[in-house]
C-alpha cells in the first residue's frame, strides 16, 4: 500500500525523469505518445484519439546541433526541444503538435519539417479574436483540422463520444489541481517551491486520469493534516516557467514559499474550466475564450497586471517574482505594463531573467536574497 508521500515522490520522479515516465505511461496505458509544444496544444483531442499527450518543455539539454536551425537569440525552451529532436530523444513520439504563438514557434514549425521530418509535425493556429463568434468558429474548425491531421499521421481518430469523455477527464483533472494547489500554502515545509513545481509539471509525462487520481488522493490526506505554523514570506510566480529548479531552492532557502502562480507551465494549464454547455469542441473553445491574463492569448485590455494584483490580495501574498525567460518576446511585452500596475498597487515585484541551461544561478541568488530582505 502506497503512502501519500510515496505518491508525492512518484510524481516528483516523473517530472525529474520525463523520458522514463513517458515510456512507463505508454506501457501502462497501451497508448502511443504525441508531443505537445507549449502552450495550449489541444491535448483533449490527442487523449480522445486514444493517444498519450506529452509535454515538450525543453530542459537543461545543451549542444550545438540546434544552431543549424535556430539563432542563438531564440529562447532556451525551443533550442532544447530542437536539440533533443536532432538527437532523436523523441523517438517514442508518433506525432508532435505545435501551436504558433510567437515568431520562434513559427520558425520552428517550418524548420522542423527538415530537422525532424520523422516526427510528423502538426502546426496549429489560434485566432487573435478568440472571444468573438467568428474567432470561436475559426478555432472550432482549426481543432477539427488538427484532429484530421492527427488521424492522418497516427491512424488514430477522436470520435465525438471519446472527445466528450476526454474533455470530462481534463476538466476533472483541472478541478483536482485547483483544489490541490489551494491546499499547498498550508504546508510550506513539505511542499516547498521545488516540490510544488515538480508535482505540477509531472502531469506532462503521465496519463491525465492517473495523475488526477494521484492528486485527489494526496489532497484527501492533506485535508486531514493541520496547517504548519512556520511563517514564510508568501510569493506568487509569473512567467512562462521557473526553471532550472535551483532557482526554486533559492526561493525556499530565503524563507519564501510559493502560494500561487501564473506560470504557463503550471496553473495556467488548469485555472480556467469552461461551463458544461454545448458539445466538447464548444467547451474547448469556450475555455480558451475565458482564459484571461495570459500573454499568449490576445487580450486588448491587458488584464494580466490586474489579475496579479487580485491574486496577491486573495492569497495574502507579500510579493510577485516575474520569471522572464530570456528572449521570450510575448512575456517581455507584458512586463512593463504589469510592472506599473503592481507598483501602483504597492506590491513588491522582483524581475529575474532565466534560461533553462543557466551555468549558475548565483546572480539570481543575490537578487532573490535582496528581495527576501526587502519583504522581511
Ligand atoms: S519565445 Fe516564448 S512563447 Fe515563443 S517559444 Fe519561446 S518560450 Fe514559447
Amino acid at each position: 500500500m502506497n503512502t501519500w508521500m510515496d505518491i508525492v515522490r512518484e510524481l516528483e520522479d516523473a517530472a525529474a525523469h520525463p523520458r522514463q515516465a513517458v515510456l512507463r505511461a505508454m506501457r501502462e496505458t497501451g497508448r502511443n505518445a504525441v508531443g505537445c509544444f507549449p502552450i495550449y496544444a489541444p491535448e483533449e483531442i490527442v487523449y480522445a484519439a486514444g493517444l498519450l499527450p506529452v509535454g515538450m518543455w525543453g530542459g537543461p539539454t545543451r549542444g550545438r546541433m540546434a544552431d543549424k536551425y535556430l539563432q542563438t537569440f531564440c529562447c532556451s525552451v525551443m533550442r532544447a526541444n530542437t536539440e533533443q529532436a536532432l538527437r532523436d530523444d523523441y523517438n517514442m513520439l508518433s506525432a508532435v503538435i505545435l501551436t504558433t504563438f510567437c515568431d520562434t514557434l513559427k520558425c520552428v514549425s517550418e524548420n522542423w519539417k527538415s530537422a525532424a521530418p520523422q516526427l510528423g509535425l502538426i502546426p496549429m493556429v489560434y485566432p487573435q479574436n478568440r472571444k468573438s463568434a467568428s474567432g470561436k468558429q475559426f478555432l472550432r474548425e482549426e481543432l477539427m483540422r488538427v484532429s484530421d491531421e492527427l488521424e492522418r499521421v497516427t491512424g488514430c481518430r477522436a470520435t465525438s463520444e471519446s472527445l466528450e469523455e476526454s474533455v470530462d477527464v481534463y476538466d476533472d483533472w483541472r478541478a483536482a489541481m485547483q483544489e490541490f494547489t489551494a491546499l499547498l500554502p498550508n504546508h510550506p515545509r513539505v511542499f516547498d517551491a521545488k516540490r510544488r513545481h515538480l508535482i505540477l509539471k509531472s502531469v506532462f509525462f503521465m496519463d491525465k486520469k492517473t495523475h488526477a487520481e494521484r492528486i485527489k488522493y494526496v489532497s484527501a490526506q492533506l485535508r486531514r493534516l493541520s496547517a504548519e505554523s512556520e511563517p514564510r514570506k508568501r510569493v506568487i510566480l509569473s512567467g512562462l516557467l521557473c526553471e532550472p529548479v535551483e532557482i526554486l531552492d533559492i526561493i525556499t532557502e530565503n524563507g519564501m514559499q510559493v502560494v500561487a502562480d501564473d506560470l504557463a507551465q503550471e496553473s495556467r494549464q488548469f485555472r480556467t474550466v469552461a461551463p458544461r454547455a454545448g458539445d466538447a469542441l464548444n467547451r474547448m473553445v469556450t475555455r480558451i475564450a475565458l482564459q484571461d491574463g495570459c500573454t499568449f492569448l490576445y487580450d486588448e485590455s491587458k488584464s494580466r497586471g490586474a489579475m496579479l494584483v487580485d491574486m496577491v490580495r486573495r492569497e495574502k501574498a507579500d510579493g510577485v517574482i516575474f520569471c522572464q525567460l530570456k528572449f521570450c518576446d510575448p512575456d517581455e511585452f507584458d512586463y512593463p505594463i504589469l510592472k506599473e500596475e503592481l507598483a501602483a498597487a504597492r506590491i513588491p515585484l522582483l524581475h529575474i531573467e532565466i534560461e533553462q541551461q543557466m551555468d549558475s544561478p548565483e546572480q539570481i541568488r543575490t537578487r532573490v536574497q535582496s528581495f527576501a530582505e526587502m519583504l522581511g
